[in-house]
């Protein structure tokens, strides 16, 4: 049997990993990323169905892709994710399966998702005081988002990593209690820069809270932060306090970009792929998948396609440039 050539784009980058998003709609209404009255969605038949996203892995595992991490919007709010999931957890070449999900509906599905094939969750949560959840969020979900991290435990997905965005002048007042979370719970609490994704197009590069602020706000008040030197496999910059207790990552978007090791690309859940999440054109893979074609024709099509993505991936994004140009899909319509 033929061995498929990698994934490689001009940088010479070999993309192993794929984030798909299954839906663009979200039970939250975060103020960095949606207005409060949401936005528009897609119509129900311009989604991906479970089969296309199906193939579509399939076809990206037989060139290479090995971890898959499933996105949205809120992933938990397309019905029936638990059939995704064991669809894509049987494929040949998916070495990692996982979930990214704000954590509201998670204590129902848990034990599913874990029966099914998921391998692990990170959990997005910007704020451990309730208040300051609600104000952020616009929904008084905060202890249900307490229910799915403790199910999350209970079902044993390992590891589980909270996902905080930070932002200046909001939430300062949170670095210090989620140092201590991660302390208390073992869960790794990764901090992300702001990243100018929003719908409002309101990202200022003032309300960043930048990755050294936390960090020296967390060895000022808790204890210094030691590199851990194995390789992790994650885009975040990871230490753990000196006592060794509690883990911390550091995904430093914009004050220092990691696009020159980029490993990823995304399918949206309109059927279009991005090869940077900063892209400001996309692929579209739903018109082949439905043309019709035979599965021998739509199949190589597909895969030339994803070939031709990344082959056209750019250097990386430019946030730091005076001509950066904001994407208009937003965060919630990319997967994040
Ligand atoms: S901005 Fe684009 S190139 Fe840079 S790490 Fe993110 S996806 Fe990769």
């Amino acid at each position: 049997m033929a061995i498929a050539l990698p994934l490689l784009d001009r940088f010479g980058r070999r993309h192993t990993k794929l984030r798909v998003s299954v839906t663009d709609r979200c039970n939250l209404r975060c103020r960095y990323c949606m207005p409060a009255e949401g936005i528009p969605v897609a119509p129900r038949d311009e989604l991906l169905t479970f089969e296309e996203i199906e193939r579509v892995v399939r076809i990206a595992a037989s060139v290479g892709v090995t971890q898959v991490r499933l996105t949205g919007g809120e992933p938990l709010v397309r019905k029936g994710l638990e059939v995704l999931v064991a669809k894509l957890a049987r494929l040949p070449g998916v070495e990692d399966l996982a979930l990214s999900t704000n954590a509201v509906l998670l204590d129902e599905h848990a034990e599913s998702l874990r029966a099914a094939g998921l391998k692990r969750v990170n959990i997005s949560l910007d704020a451990l005081d309730p208040t300051v959840f609600k104000e952020l969020t616009r929904r008084d979900d905060y202890q249900r988002v307490v229910a799915g991290i403790a199910a999350a435990r209970r079902v044993g997905f390992d590891p589980i990593k909270v996902n905080v965005v930070s932002l200046r002048g909001v939430t300062e007042s949170e670095v210090v209690p989620f140092g201590c979370f991660a302390r208390d719970t073992g869960l790794e609490v990764r901090f992300i820069e702001y990243m100018p994704l929003d719908a409002s197009s309101a990202w200022e590069r003032g309300r960043v809270l930048f990755a050294a602020d936390i960090r020296r706000a967390l060895e000022e008040s808790i204890q210094p932060l030691v590199p851990v030197t194995e390789p992790t496999g994650s885009p975040a910059t990871e230490y753990t306090f000196a006592d060794g207790v509690g883990r911390i990552g550091f995904i430093p978007t914009v004050s220092q970009p990691f696009c020159a090791s980029c490993d990823r690309f995304r399918l949206t859940a309109d059927g279009k792929l991005r090869s940077c999440l900063f892209s400001l054109d996309e692929v579209d893979l739903r018109e082949p998948l439905r043309s019709g074609a035979s599965d021998e024709v739509i199949e190589e099509r597909v895969e030339e396609l994803i070939r031709q993505a990344i082959r056209d991936k750019g250097p990386g994004h430019e946030i730091n440039t005076d001509h950066f140009v904001q994407p208009l899909r937003t965060m919630s319509s990319i997967g994040g």
